[in-house]
């Protein structure tokens, strides 16, 4: 597509979006009385306006019911969770039977190391993307730990190459086979969360599996965002956050993929509780921890209503998105057309004032343009949020820009790009 930096441009390509109403399902902040272009979906997604009614019905529930409410009423707490499974599973390429909703996101992460991560003499080593999300890095360090191997040995990092900013695959499988009957784990995430680059998940897959080792994936930036097949790409497991891409608010339920093909591997460690006992025979309270089949089976506590309700929110808007496919497919003009804005600025500037980290190719990124501010980047970030336009901020010099394709328009794109160059011209001059 030939883009045009122009409002009239913006505006037609809004026109001809066929899921350009979905924007009406959600809560904008505002400030002075007008609603801030939201380019942070990436870190906390936007509120659905059905949130405040399908929690409604479960304090009525909850109101009327009290405990008969986990048999009783038009959803049956005892079984809501398979509600969202459904919706779930099409969003991450799932079977219903290999996703739960279940924790938080680091906790769910720990809990399927535990059976995951299973280290011996020879073979103790994790494989990771250097400079990932801190929650990751602490989370594994501390299993090699626990498991009495030492983090600076067992733990290896895959960077970019001098003066380069992303990974690139070769260099990734190429530190997986050298390492290859060391490695007991290859865990990395689908989508790096400062440079928003989306990992060939598949091949890390392939080349973990070829070594021997199990894969898994941290998908907080990926899930809801980019098109996944879990299943089909044979990954072992996976957990993401629901509160970033999936709205389902501050704190949200997390979700846990696990595949199919381990569902009846008696040996797998688990930290386990009573809501992962099988389903039928639970409250026989008996002792021997029997696991539900599938993803069910990791779970820990009493299923959590209030977050499940807020996520079940949240997923309706997919559905009536028709899922990830056509998401994806505004998503990438929507982030081709940042990136082409964002040049534009820099042209107008006469100079490359905001330098781009996030891949170009489309296969390697979901919604989301990190930019190098060369100068002032912090006053610039701080303009850009007087005049009305929410991105993220990350020392020392980096904006992320997320256009997410359920509630942001060509025109929050164009808008955005002119009050970037305005701002850039006062303060730069
Ligand atoms: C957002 C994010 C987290 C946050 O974890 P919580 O347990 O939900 O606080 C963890 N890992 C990655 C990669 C993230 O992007």
């Amino acid at each position: 597509m030939n883009f045009e930096n122009n409002l009239a441009f913006a505006q037609a390509l809004d026109q001809a979006d066929p899921i350009r109403d979905l924007r009406q399902d959600f809560l904008f902040p505002q400030q002075n009385g007008k609603p801030f272009i939201y380019l942070c979906g990436n870190s906390l997604g936007l509120q659905p306006k059905a949130a405040r009614e399908v929690l409604d019905e479960q304090l009525n529930n909850w109101q009327n019911f009290a405990v008969e409410g986990w048999f009783e009423g038009e959803t049956p707490w005892m079984f809501y969770h398979k509600e969202l499974k459904k919706l779930m599973a099409p969003i991450v390429g799932a079977s219903a039977a290999e996703v739960c909703p279940m924790n938080t996101l680091t906790v769910n992460l720990h809990l399927l190391m535990v059976s995951f991560y299973r280290p011996t003499a020879s073979r103790f080593k994790i494989i990771m993307e250097a400079g990932a999300f801190p929650s990751d890095q602490y989370a594994i360090e501390s299993q090699v730990r626990f498991h009495g191997f030492d983090p600076a040995t067992a733990i290896i990092e895959v960077a970019p190459r001098e003066g380069e900013y992303t990974l690139r695959i070769e260099d990734i499988t190429a530190a997986i086979t050298e390492s290859g009957d060391e490695i007991a784990l290859v865990l990395f995430g689908g989508v790096n969360y400062f440079t928003g680059q989306w990992f060939d998940m598949e091949a890390i897959t392939k080349a973990g599996h070829a070594a021997g080792a199990v894969v898994g994936f941290d998908l907080a930036h990926a899930a809801g965002n980019v098109p996944l097949q879990l299943h089909d790409w044979g990954i072992d497991f996976a957990c993401w956050c629901s509160y970033k891409y999936q709205n389902s608010g501050p704190g949200g339920i997390s979700g846990i993929f696990v595949h199919e093909k381990h569902f009846s591997d008696t040996t797998l460690n688990r930290f386990a509780g009573w809501w992962g006992y099988q389903e039928q025979q639970r409250f026989k309270m008996e002792k021997g921890f029997v696991p539900e089949a599938g993803a069910d089976g990791w779970q820990v506590s009493c299923t959590q209503v209030m977050p499940m309700a807020l996520y079940y929110a949240s997923l309706q808007s997919f559905k009536k998105a028709g899922f990830i496919a056509p998401l994806r497919n505004k998503s990438k003009t929507l982030t081709s057309y940042l990136f082409i804005i964002i040049n534009e600025v820099n042209k107008a500037l006469g100079e490359e004032q905001y330098k781009i980290i996030t891949p170009l190719t489309q296969a390697d990124r979901g919604a989301q343009v990190s930019i190098i501010a060369k100068q002032k980047g912090n006053e610039v970030f701080e303009q850009l949020i007087v005049n009305n336009v929410l991105g993220d901020w990350r020392e020392p010099n980096v904006i992320r820009l997320s256009p997410v394709p359920l509630y942001n328009s060509y025109e929050d794109v164009f808008t955005t790009g002119t009050l970037l160059l305005d701002i850039s011209k006062k303060l730069l001059k």
